[in-house]
């Protein structure tokens, strides 16, 4: 009877191609339940049906958990706007101008409901559970579906005028290079020459069958180390986190992605930069999420602990 009445806070990770969603200890964070939709349908569908039946399932799940929920955080895709709580001009239909937090927070009235991009709820994960503990300035990044990238600066996560959106600066073309790049606004941004299904596109197979020498890699390595480079000459952070599921590297491998990024980052910074961070330090500064997979929904989790403060 006691387990009926507790409470709990919950997270959601909405994803560009999936929702986790987890309930958690409001206390603690410590997760105690998790669920995720990983049925492709939900979110790659054409209509407002699709949406809805997927936040539907949401709030069932949500709902039917033993407890009281107090909190939900909730890290999105975006862009959004953080000030209404709405999802902007996203590309994946059904879903632009959609208030989520509104809908989210008409759905739990009692509960205190907070909205950041995924990637700034997974820096905040990674500040309090993960890679981040006791770093004032860091970045996390994710390489996925999209990119993206949130900054924790002096403590605090970075808002501004709107939120960062790392993933869609502009890159220098490698000499010769023949891609044109797939994303919908820019074509050749970050987002559009290294998210997965530009380097799928790029190579023409899945990124679990593109060989390790394929040059896709080789271009995909070097354009993110640019952008990695470019990031640590603008904000000077003290660690540089790569998560999400593009930093395994298909046929490439996590290890060998890891250790090729470094020394193109050391490449692009060609020594200007004097830390020994990045230098021989690097392999602790370029450093994949303490948190691993669970980055995101622990993110939206610790959002719900700020909620409730
Ligand atoms: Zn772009």
């Amino acid at each position: 009877m006691a387990e009926a009445t507790a409470e709990l806070i919950g997270g959601i990770e909405a994803g560009g191609t999936k929702f986790v969603c987890a309930v958690a200890d409001p206390s603690t964070g410590r997760l105690i339940e998790r669920t995720s939709s990983d049925d492709p349908a939900f979110l790659t569908g054409k209509t407002e049906e699709d949406r809805g039946r997927l936040l539907g399932n949401v709030v069932e799940w949500l709902r039917s958990r033993p407890g009281r929920l107090t909190a939900l955080g909730i890290g999105a895709f975006g862009p959004l706007n953080l000030r209404t709580g709405t999802i902007t001009t996203t590309p994946k239909p059904g879903w632009q101008g959609f208030p989520l937090r509104r809908h989210l927070q008409a759905a739990f009235p009692s509960a205190k409901v907070e909205l950041d991009t995924d990637v700034n709820a997974a820096a905040r994960g990674e500040q309090r559970w993960g890679r981040g503990q006791g770093c004032s300035d860091f970045l996390y990044i994710t390489l996925g579906t999209g990119i993206g990238a949130g900054a924790v600066i002096n403590g605090n996560l970075l808002h501004g005028l709107i939120h960062p959106e790392m993933g869609h600066m502009r890159l220098p073309r490698i000499a010769g290079d023949p891609f044109p790049g797939i994303c919908a606004r820019h074509g050749d941004c970050w987002e559009g020459l290294c998210s997965g299904p530009a380097i799928e596109a790029r190579a023409g197979r899945k990124a679990g069958g593109i060989p390790a020498e394929d040059p896709a890699w080789t271009y995909a390595v070097r354009y993110n180390a640019c952008a990695i480079a470019n990031l640590i000459c603008v904000l000077s952070p003290r660690k540089v986190i790569v998560g999400g599921s593009g930093r395994k590297a298909g046929g490439l491998g996590e290890e060998a992605f890891f250790h090729r990024l470094r020394e193109e980052v050391q490449a692009a910074l060609a020594g200007y930069i004097a830390a020994p961070e990045l230098g021989e330090g690097i392999g602790g500064y370029i450093v994949p999420p303490g948190l691993g997979d669970d980055a995101g929904v622990r993110g939206a989790v610790a959002l719900a602990m700020d909620a409730l403060r």
